[in-house]
């Protein structure tokens, strides 16, 4: 099977053949793990990262799926933070695993969601919906910390919400009585737990927190004074225009570029790999960041015998 490498710089307007960014079932994705792989491999990726909300259990699953087909993962998270009382997600790409700070981090996260889902099912409570808690969990089923999603399903479920979108716009998306955010670490705090267990800290998403380009900036310099090292240049659909100038930003702080679709379920708007083009910029490519240099370098082996 031939090996493509990776380029050295983003000098062309290009797709590339993998996906740092998507979700399964090991929090709010449809998809076991093993099947986000498969079907990554299915759609050509060379390399790709499992990257749930606050949790890396999904991770050895993947893992294991990917031993057996021509794929690279990079174990991940997506961890939910703060800055300035706004939420934002910061992606942990952790070629190493989980280890260090990280695993203490996780933890924490886990008990944060935990304590989270009974303000926001309070505050449902409060808004009309019973037993809001149960109702959640019904909706998830399993027993992985609840996220939104869940509470998203139990309003529609109780006719409170028309559909998710209508679930998240009256309840649950930001300032609404549902978006809790109390209980998550500040950036800061959450990029050292990534950078101090031997990993790379991006920026999820920097196009969706409804931030003007001088706050985002902001949001940046603290990143970058925090030890963060990249930026999702490309996350699912974007607006080419907005993608250059989010490029400029990036170029002016010395920060990475990663990619990622934020997949979470088959027929939605982002499959694996199909994010917009990656625009023809001067920052590097997530994939020459000394620490993943070698994670990106190494040709996969697949165990397939008899080729
Ligand atoms: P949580 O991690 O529990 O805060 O839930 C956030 C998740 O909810 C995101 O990762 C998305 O998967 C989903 N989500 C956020 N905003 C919306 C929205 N406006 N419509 C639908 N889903 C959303
Ligand atoms: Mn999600
Ligand atoms: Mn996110
Ligand atoms: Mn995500």
């Amino acid at each position: 099977m031939p090996e493509t490498a990776l380029p050295e710089t983003l000098d062309e307007d290009r797709h590339y053949p993998l996906d740092l960014h998507m979700h399964s079932t090991a929090s709010d994705g449809a998809l076991p793990p093993s099947e986000v792989v498969r079907l990554c491999a299915q759609r050509g990726l060379q390399h790709m990262a499992l990257t749930d909300h606050d949790t890396m259990a999904g991770v050895a699953e993947a893992q294991q799926a990917a031993e057996r087909l021509d794929i690279s993962i990079l174990p991940g998270c997506e961890l939910s933070t703060r800055w300035s009382g706004v939420g934002i997600h910061v992606v942990a790409l952790m070629p190493q695993g989980v280890q260090g700070a990280l695993v203490e981090g996780l933890v924490h996260q886990r008990q944060a969601r935990i304590a989270r889902a009974e303000v926001i099912a309070h505050q449902l409570e409060k808004l009309g919906l019973p037993d809001a808690l149960a109702k959640a969990r019904a909706q998830a089923g399993g027993e992985r910390p609840l996220g939104r999603p869940d509470f998203a399903r139990a309003l529609v479920a109780a006719g409170m919400a028309r559909d998710w979108a209508d679930a998240f716009k009256r309840y649950l998306g930001s300032g609404k009585k549902g978006d809790v955010k109390a209980q998550w670490p500040e950036i800061s705090q959450a990029t050292e737990w990534i950078v101090a267990s031997g990993g790379v800290a991006v920026i999820a998403h920097p196009l969706r927190y409804r931030l003007t380009r001088r706050k985002r900036g902001l949001l940046m310099d603290a990143f970058v004074e925090a030890g963060g090292q990249a930026v999702e240049l490309v996350n699912g659909q974007q607006n080419a225009d907005a993608t250059r100038d989010l490029a400029r930003q990036l170029v002016e702080r010395g920060l990475y570029a990663s990619l990622g679709s934020d997949f979470h379920f088959s027929g939605g708007h982002a499959a694996p790999g199909s994010m917009s083009l990656v625009p023809r910029t001067a920052a590097p490519p997530i994939w020459q960041h000394p620490l993943l240099a070698e994670h990106f370098n190494v040709p996969n082996e697949p165990d397939i015998k008899g080729e």
